[in-house]
């Protein structure tokens, strides 16, 4: 199974040996517990196999584990005894986020000294993007809203009417699927522009009270399309204050007008 165990048992694997693996993992997985299988699946040159070899025992590496790291003044925090709330990450990620000034890479998030891994987060929201999209909506008490486009009108309320014209529309999209961009594309268009409106830059993440739209460049009524292109990440103030006027100098708008 595991051919690497196979080949180093003959050269007797040593907790010399196995010991600073071991610390490398603890560092890496942000000096908390971890378990085998963790150990396992994250590839570091060390395997759950080497770990006995060498202890006798995966309790015993871990007991040699924590003895070699309290002599270095280090601890292993225990691993999720309570899981964490999502408050307790939201309000981490606002903190970092803040720090950076824009959405975080994983790079900026392991070097802002972060008191949760980045990992969690990815693992909590089924990836990182997916990660700020939640901490967006926390942050602004409410879903990321579709705006059809068509000013001063609720989408919701729009979306009836408007079905009406879809024989205008030049793309044969079924109307309800052209209208409403799926969670994934909405998550796409709001990562493309950085979660942050794309004509004046607020963005929730950074001020209490602002409020994102995913809103359509060419309006929903006139038959634009729910495509990354026509879509784009606006907050609400400049949705609601832009009247009727297409965005000047946008491929798609000078095209269909
Ligand atoms: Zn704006």
């Amino acid at each position: 199974m595991d051919f690497a165990f196979e080949r180093r048992r003959l050269g007797k694997l040593t907790p010399e040996h196995i010991l600073p693996k071991l610390i490398s993992a603890a560092e890496h997985f942000g000096f908390r517990e971890f378990s085998m299988r963790e150990l396992q699946s994250a590839n570091l040159g060390v395997t759950r196999a080497g770990v006995e070899s060498a202890f006798g025992s995966w309790s015993d590496g871990m007991k040699a584990l924590r003895a070699e790291l309290q002599k270095q003044g280090m601890s292993l925090r225990p691993r999720n005894t309570k899981r964490l709330s999502d408050d307790q990450l939201f309000t981490e990620m606002a903190r970092i986020w803040t720090l950076v000034g824009h959405r975080p890479s994983r790079y900026e998030w392991e070097g802002s000294s972060p008191a949760y891994w980045y990992k969690t987060y990815k693992k909590r929201f089924g990836g990182w993007t997916n990660a700020c999209l939640k901490f967006l909506e926390w942050q602004m008490g409410a879903p990321v809203e579709l705006s059809n486009g068509d000013p001063r009108v609720r989408p919701d309320v729009a979306g009836h009417s408007a079905s009406t014209h879809t024989s205008c529309a030049t793309e044969t999209i079924d109307p309800v699927r052209r209208r409403a961009p799926t969670a994934r594309l909405r998550l796409q268009v709001l990562d493309r522009d950085s979660f942050r409106c794309v004509l004046c830059g607020r963005s929730p993440a950074l001020e209490r009270g602002a409020i994102l739209h995913i809103d359509h460049v060419i309006p929903f009524s006139r038959g634009g399309p729910a495509t990354l292109d026509n879509l784009r990440t606006l907050c609400q103030r400049c949705n609601l204050g832009r009247g009727n006027a297409m965005s000047l100098g946008h491929p798609l708008a000078q095209d269909k007008s």
